[in-house]
């Protein structure tokens, strides 16, 4: 069984693990499994059943994980795909290199970060994942190896940097990085009183690499989108040290009735109370980037029914209408979310053809898996974003329709044709017709 960082999904799984990129035959792979496909598996950190492939097969690429070439001069690292951001980072940082693009762990894989073409704080000027990959090398299940990159094989190139791990295993990535000059970062927070602030400060933090808000889904109707609002950008002195892994971590699932809504409201308050505004300070990368990788298996929080994510991107002439309404919704439902995460995302482009991230505005909000009731929000969730010509991000679904799938990612199709025949995963079977 094998579930995904939600725990909403749990799943039976032939498990593969690969330990070699010459040692894999996909086609036995595929044959040994009762549904006939594979699907390669990172860290297992995308919230619900796009990393899955019941009765399949997942091939676990964990191993996979050495440095090919690099260069220092240039900032530029070739490694294979299971690699994670975490071991990226504790060679690349005291030689002055960051990755570009970080998401909100560090316990990624470079092939789930293409795959998802993930995001991070600095989306406003530097855009997703895709933007910092070179290139790709690529395994298709005929036996063929290909190079992808913007010059060579350009289509699939860009039908697997957010192409959900259907056009092939990626064997390698070649990354730029980003130079730095310290491992410590210059934060400023800001407390927002409502939502409009928010937009204020998104203004106002143009040239701010990294900026990211918390929001307080349990505020009350006058203060909708009350919060936090924080920046950052790397100091231009000081050491260069790479982060260490210390952590506790939630030993048990924990009763479900300890993230209730009371004991929720009453945190929330508090911490926004609390916080001061306009306040500086110096930090690691590894505390602002990566605050919750401090708190290992802290997806147990929500007991053993887990938790559903919903990811939602409004476009940005509507942003502040749908982000009050999504709001108000969850306002009214009593069932606020925990961690509820307000980020702007900016114009640039990305190489990728189903990428999530694009210009407008994200919210990212955890719901505890109640059953029905939480089905129901999320639907009312999801008509509210289609309603403001929204999407939602596939790494961390688990239940949205095939329909609004397929209405908001109409390349669908095309990944679709060019979908490796022995590959395929759970979500995929979910959003698009039978194959
Ligand atoms: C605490 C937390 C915070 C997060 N914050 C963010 C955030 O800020 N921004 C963001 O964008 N995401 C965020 N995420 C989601 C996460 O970054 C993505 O789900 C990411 O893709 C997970 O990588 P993984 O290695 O765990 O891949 P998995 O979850 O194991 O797999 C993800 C996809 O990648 C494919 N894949 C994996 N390896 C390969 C390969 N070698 N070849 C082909 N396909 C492959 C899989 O088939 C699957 O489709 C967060 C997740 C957590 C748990």
């Amino acid at each position: 069984m094998i579930e995904s960082w939600g725990r909403a999904h749990r799943l039976e799984h032939q498990v593969s693990c690969l330990n070699w990129r010459d040692e894999l035959d996909l086609p036995t792979l595929a044959g040994a499994a009762a549904n006939g496909h594979v699907l390669p598996y990172g860290m297992g950190r995308s919230y619900g059943d796009s990393c899955l492939n019941g009765d399949g097969t997942l091939i676990q690429t964990g191993r996979l994980d050495r440095f090919l070439a690099a260069d220092w001069t240039r900032g530029v690292v070739k490694a294979e795909a299971g690699l994670t951001l975490d071991s990226l980072m504790q060679l690349s940082v005291p030689m002055g290199w960051f990755p570009m693009i970080v998401p909100g762990t560090k316990f990624v894989s470079l092939g789930g970060a293409v795959a998802n073409d993930i995001h991070g704080k600095n989306h406003h000027l530097s855009g997703s994942f895709g933007a910092s990959v070179q290139a790709l090398g690529l395994l298709r299940s005929d036996g063929t190896r290909l190079t992808l990159s913007r010059s060579e094989n350009q289509e699939l190139f860009s039908l697997t940097i957010g192409g959900l791990g259907l056009t092939g295993l990626i064997e390698w990535v070649e990354l730029k990085m980003l130079p730095i000059s310290s491992s410590e970062l210059e934060i400023q927070t800001f407390r927002l009183d409502h939502l409009d602030a928010f937009f204020e400060h998104s203004d106002d933090s143009a040239d701010w690499p990294y900026t990211v808000a918390w929001v307080d889904c349990f505020a009350p109707s006058r203060a909708l989108g009350r919060g936090l609002f924080s920046r950052g950008r790397f100091a231009e002195n000081g050491a260069l040290m790479a982060h260490r892994n210390r952590r506790v971590t939630v030993p048990l699932e924990m009763p479900s009735i300890a993230l209730n809504r009371y004991s929720m409201t009453a945190f929330n308050q508090l911490y926004w109370r609390l916080s001061k505004t306009g306040t500086s300070m110096r930090d690691g990368y590894d505390r602002f980037f990566f605050p919750l990788d401090t708190i290992g298996r802290w997806n147990r929080i929500y007991g053993k029914r887990g938790f559903y994510q919903h990811q939602s991107l409004l476009p940005p002439d509507d942003a502040r209408s749908g982000l009050r309404a999504l709001l108000e919704e969850i306002r009214q439902s009593g069932q606020g979310s925990f961690l509820a995460v307000l980020k702007n995302y900016g114009p640039e482009q990305s190489p990728g053809a189903l990428s999530f991230a694009g210009e407008g505005c994200s919210l990212a909000l955890d719901f505890a898996n109640t059953g029905r009731t939480t089905l129901d929000l999320l639907e009312r969730l999801d008509a509210i974003v289609a309603k403001f010509g929204g999407r939602l991000y596939p790494a961390k679904d688990g239940r949205m329709s095939g329909a609004f799938f397929r209405a908001s990612y109409p390349q669908w199709v095309e990944l679709e044709a060019a979908r490796d025949p022995l590959f395929s995963s759970t979500f995929w079977r979910r959003v698009t017709p039978a194959h």
